[in-house]
């Protein structure tokens, strides 16, 4: 009678728990709110509208990793989402977050932060210097936030001048990393840091010269997530800034990096736009090969950065990226153009580019 009894309540707990672990880790990603994927136009004063702007979990990776991302259609940089996608890792060890998002919405950002937990902003990582990724830097290191990234990222940002030789923007000291750590070119994918934090492995991940000279990816060992900042976007042609040391041939070295890193169930997270697997890099980095080595012919015969332009050489692919627009196509073409040929090194976090614009 007993056992019969227990055996019941054996298979009641079966059936309350139909789908078991496995079924549970198939589940996530839970994506909250679908990227935008549609194309919009913006008249050439168009200012953005901060204050319509919200910031929402829109992507679910465990119990407790998210993401969070602005509202689309109102950051013309950013149509799918505004401003750079930030991770939140909570729990009682404290919240650790990849990425601060702009200024203009760290209330915002906090907001949706303390709609998961009421646990103290601990620490903060940062993936690249572009202000939608470090502009709420100084309002998360109020809140007592440790802040780690690159010492490249660093050195970029206490620079007296931005990398175009204007002013730069004056910084209080409280949002600048103060744990940094270097690229090593010994020991490409190695964790610079790793932490121990709510049930999850998080390493911290250097990368070398790409989007920038100070770039880190961050990976959830646990839930098997890598948030790969912008060196790969599927919205507009590929971006390496190269005046803060980017390199569009270190994003090539960057994408076959991720062939020991990732495994094909590793979920990749973009800064922007749609999250992706690491097969998803591929195309990507044909693309990026064969403007590589088309600009580089075309510049050793002698041709201009115009006559360059006009080859055209994005037509094969302009059906497939979407979010082409005629400035992020020059911008990339301008920029393997300045990298096949006397490109400057990095010193500060800074490449002294030409001044052809
Ligand atoms: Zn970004």
């Amino acid at each position: 009678m007993r056992s019969i009894k227990l055996l019941a309540i054996w298979i009641g707990m079966l059936s309350a728990f139909p789908s078991g672990l496995s079924a549970q880790d198939e589940e996530y990603p839970l994506i909250l709110i679908p990227t935008d994927e549609n194309d919009y136009s913006y008249p050439t004063d168009y200012q953005i509208p901060w204050e319509q702007i919200e910031i929402r979990v829109t992507e679910k990776f465990s119990p407790n990793l998210v993401s969070l991302h602005g509202s689309p259609r109102l950051d013309p940089a950013h149509p799918d989402g505004s401003g750079g996608r930030v991770m939140v890792l909570h729990g009682p060890d404290g919240v650790l977050m990849v990425d601060t998002q702009n200024r203009q919405v760290a209330e915002k950002t906090y907001a949706a932060i303390r709609s998961l937990t009421n646990q103290p902003i601990k620490v903060v990582v940062n993936s690249h210097i572009h202000s939608d990724h470090t502009g709420a830097n100084e309002f998360f290191g109020k809140k007592g936030a440790l802040i780690f990234a690159q010492e490249n990222l660093r050195l970029d940002m206490i620079n007296p001048l931005r990398p175009d030789g204007s002013p730069a923007r004056r910084r209080d000291p409280i949002g600048i990393p103060v744990a940094t750590y270097e690229w090593d070119p010994t020991a490409p994918g190695d964790a610079a840091v790793t932490l121990n934090m709510n049930g999850e492995t998080v390493d911290f991940i250097p990368m070398m010269p790409s989007h920038t000279a100070g770039d880190t990816i961050v990976r959830f060992r646990k839930a098997n997530v890598i948030y790969i900042e912008d060196f790969y976007r599927n919205y507009g042609f590929p971006f390496a800034a190269q005046a803060s040391g980017g390199s569009i041939k270190g994003i090539i070295e960057a994408i076959d990096l991720f062939r020991e890193i990732a495994d094909d169930a590793t979920w990749l997270v973009p800064g922007h736009g749609t999250l992706i697997r690491r097969d998803d890099l591929i195309p990507y980095r044909d693309m990026l090969v064969d403007i590589v080595n088309n600009v580089s012919v075309l510049r050793a015969q002698g041709n201009t950065l115009e006559q360059v332009f006009t080859a055209n050489l994005t037509e094969p692919y302009e059906q497939s990226v979407r979010g082409a627009t005629q400035q992020n196509r020059n911008r990339f073409i301008r920029a393997v153009y300045d990298e096949v040929e006397n490109f400057p090194p990095i010193v500060n976090g800074r490449r002294a580019m030409p001044m052809h614009r």
